[in-house]
Formats: structure tokens, C-alpha cells, sequence
């Protein structure tokens, strides 16, 4: 259905009939793609809360959340929002940890809705990002709330618009949340984002050029075209050039978004890089959180996270940068502003590849394999 608008796909009205079963790729267990089961009789997700909405996955992405949760990546961190207190076996069947359906994000179709949902209706086009607590978008049909979705771009296929959510929302986590940048202060601000080319990166990229920033970027040699198409001012080759002396040539930063990690952020959470005194941050996108959690246990794992995140925090305000953790976040209204941006022309689906359902797990290998252009996307209905 994708390529071509929601032709084939089952558009609900409420005189149909709820089916009880639907096709999914679940996880009896954390490890490989071997622990993968495609079921078409996995049972459909209930409605549990008024203010939630069963939406029919037209499509959806694949991204590096969804290989690492599949080997068994924050599940302590998770766990605890799936059932903060501890003790209960899971209650809601759209929180449950195993059997898993993995997946961030879709486009698809309003099948039903909670009593108090008012602005969707069985048989819009919607757009979704669902915490990554709850059960996932790798299946005929999702459950969000009414803030985790948004009316899908018009401009878009579902396809081209399922690439979107996840990256872009976390982008946006980025960069305005943690960033402080929006349409009126990002005009003119110098920004470095490291990682350019892949999900994260071309949103990026292209929503601050959208709002006036300065984007320098790093990437690998023949990422260089499509992130020059995208607007990109200053493109940084970091398989040939030294990364670390080319910027320190080129003026001082106000915002650093660090997509890559390692070595990186331990030379350039500095003031030869960031303005000092004048708000300038440094966010990362690769936070030890969810790993602390997995090896220490939810408590140690938070403690140990928060004095690293704070002594960062406390080294910078000494000279006058500011350190930050970006996170995914699901976010309705987020996603209405991106989508008027999409439908204006300001920013475009970038695709590396599309699989169909049933070749899931070569998807997922895909994205293990690193080197994205751009998003992996299944087409599901
Ligand atoms: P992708 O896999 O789509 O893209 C990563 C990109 O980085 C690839 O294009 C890769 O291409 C490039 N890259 C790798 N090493 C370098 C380097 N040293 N310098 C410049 N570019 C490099 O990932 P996403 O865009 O989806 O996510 C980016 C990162 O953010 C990931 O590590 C992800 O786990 C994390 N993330 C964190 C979230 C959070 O909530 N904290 C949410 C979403 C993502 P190539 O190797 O060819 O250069």
C-alpha cells in the first residue's frame, strides 16, 4: 500500500468487525534474529485506558533502539516503567515484556478509539511514536495514547512518512527540549552534528537549516552528496580529515549534537570548541543510562548515571558550557509541527532501504550492519 497512498490497506470503519488476531514479529526471548517468531495469530491489542487508539501499521522503521532491545538492551529500565513497582506480573497486555514486538515508530490507520479520544477518527492517516516500554509498531496493529500520535503528512506515502517519527522526535528531544533552539532563536546559531548521515542526522540536518541555523556536519565520504542536498553548509569527512583540528579551525559552536559518542565528546565538550559564557550546549545521544541500569540494577544503575551525568554538568558550568543527555521522546504535538514542515516542503524522508514484513529480520541486519543513509523501513500492510 505504501508506495502508492493506503490503497490495500484494511481502512476500518466502525461497522467492521475488531479482528481478535494479527500478524507480528514477536521475541519469545533476547539474543539474535534467530529469536524471532513471525506470528499470524498474535492476539490483538486491547484498548485499555479511554484515551488510547488502535492504529493498523502501514509501515514502520527499523532503527538501532530496536537491534540492541532485541539482544536484551534496558530491559531493567523498561521493566521498571512497564511496572514501577517491581513486584506485579504485568498487568496490560500493551506493556508486557515477552513475547516482545519491537518497533518505534509507524504511519498507518485509525482502527478504533478510547471513549475520550476526540480528535481522531477510525480511518485517518496517522503518524506514531510509542514509548519504548510499550509494545511495538513490528505488527498489523499498535495501541498509543492521544500524545504519543499526530495526522500523518499528506505529502507523504506511509512508507516515506513512517521514516520520520523516532528520528525526527528525537532530534526535536535535541535540539529544542535539551537545545533550547526553536523556528525563532535557532536563526544564525552555529551547530555541529556529529553523525550526519543516518536517521537522526539528516532530521536533523535539515530541521535547523528549515529554521536558519549554520550546520556542520560530520560523515563518511559518500554521504557527502546527500547531505549537501539537504543543505548541510559545512560537511566534515571524518574518514579523511583529522575531525579534531578541522573544527578548530572553523568558528565556535552553540550547540554540539553528538550522535557518534567515544572519543569524541572528551575533546569536544570544551571551550576551543562551544562559546563560552553564551548558552552554548553540548547534548549527547549516547548516554549511559539504560546500559548502567542493565549491569548495575535499576537503583546503582540510576545513581552511577546521575553523578555522571552531573559531574559532566558541573565541569562545564565552570566554563560557562552547558552538558545535556537528548532522549527519544514521544510527542503528538512535536510531531503536528514536523508534519507542517514535511507538507511545506522543508524537510523530506530520506530512505536507505525498504523490506517488506516478512523480510524483517534482514532489516534488522540492515541496520546492524551500521553505515545508514538515511532510514530502514518495512512496509507491513
Ligand atoms: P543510524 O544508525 O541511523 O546512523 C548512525 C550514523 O553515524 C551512520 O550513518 C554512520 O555512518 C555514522 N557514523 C558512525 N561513526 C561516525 C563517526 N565517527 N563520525 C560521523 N559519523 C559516524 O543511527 P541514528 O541516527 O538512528 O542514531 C544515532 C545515534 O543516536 C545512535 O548511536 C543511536 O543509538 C543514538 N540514539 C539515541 C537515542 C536516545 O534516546 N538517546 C534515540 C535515537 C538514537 P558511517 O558509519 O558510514 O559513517
Amino acid at each position: 500500500c505504501c508506495y502508492l497512498g493506503n490503497q490495500g490497506c484494511r481502512n476500518f470503519s466502525t461497522s467492521q468487525r475488531r479482528p481478535y488476531i494479527m500478524k507480528a514479529w514477536q521475541l519469545r526471548e533476547y539474543g539474535s534474529n534467530k529469536n524471532f517468531r513471525f506470528t499470524d495469530n498474535a492476539p490483538m491489542p486491547p484498548i485499555m485506558y479511554p484515551n488510547q487508539i488502535i492504529v493498523q501499521v502501514c509501515a514502520a522503521s527499523v532503527n538501532p533502539l530496536d537491534v540492541m532491545m532485541r539482544e536484551g538492551y534496558g530491559a531493567a529500565m523498561l521493566n521498571r516503567q512497564r511496572d514501577p513497582t517491581g513486584v506485579l506480573p504485568f498487568m496490560d497486555p500493551n506493556v508486557n515484556e515477552l513475547p516482545l514486538v519491537l518497533g518505534r515508530d509507524c504511519s498507518g490507520i485509525v482502527m478504533e478509539t478510547g471513549l475520550n479520544v476526540k480528535e481522531y477518527k477510525p480511518g485517518e492517516e496517522v503518524w506514531v511514536a510509542v514509548n519504548p516500554y510499550k509494545m511495538g509498531t513490528h505488527a498489523e496493529f499498535v495501541v498509543v495514547t492521544n500524545s504519543e500520535i499526530s495526522h500523518k503528512p499528506r505529502s507523504l506515502t506511509h512508507v516515506q512518512a513512517a521514516s520520520i517519527p523516532y528520528s525526527g522526535l528525537t532530534a526535536w528531544a535535541s535540539l529544542v527540549t535539551q537545545g533550547g533552539l526553536n523556528e525563532k532563536t535557532a536563526k544564525g546559531k552555529r551547530v555541529l552534528i556529529l553523525g550526519g548521515s543516518g536517521g537522526v542526522g539528516t532530521f536533523a540536518v535539515q530541521l535547523l537549516k528549515a529554521w536558519g541555523a549554520h550546520v556542520t556536519t560530520t560523515c563518511s565520504r559518500d554521504a557527502i552528496p546527500m547531505l549537501t542536498s539537504l543543505g548541510a553548509d559545512d560537511i566534515v569527512n571524518y574518514q579523511a580529515q583529522d575531525v579534531r583540528e578541522h573544527l578548530k579551525r572553523l568558528n565556535k559552536f552553540d550547540l554540539i549534537l553528538d550522535g557518534v559518542g567515544g572519543e569524541a565528546e572528551k575533546y569536544l565538550f570544551s571551550t576551543d570548541y562551544l562559546k563560552p559564557w553564551a548558552g552554548a550546549k553540548y547534548v549527547t545521544l549516547r548516554t549511559p543510562l539504560l546500559k548502567n541500569a542493565d549491569s548495575l540494577g535499576f537503583t546503582d544503575g540510576l545513581l552511577k548515571s546521575g553523578m555522571s551525568l552531573a559531574g559532566n554538568a558541573v565541569k562545564g558550568l565552570a566554563s560557562g558550557i552547558h552538558y545535556r543527555w537528548g532522549f527519544f521522546t514521544p510527542d503528538g504535538m512535536a510531531l503536528d509541527k514536523i508534519a507542517a514542515l514535511v507538507d511545506q516542503g522543508k524537510i523530506r524522508p530520506v530512505i536507505d532501504r525498504v523490506f517488506t514484513f516478512d523480510q524483517l529480520p534482514a532489516a534488522y541486519d540492515k541496520v546492524e550492519q551500521g553505515h545508514a543513509r538515511g532510514k530502514t523501513v518495512i512496509s507491513v500492510a
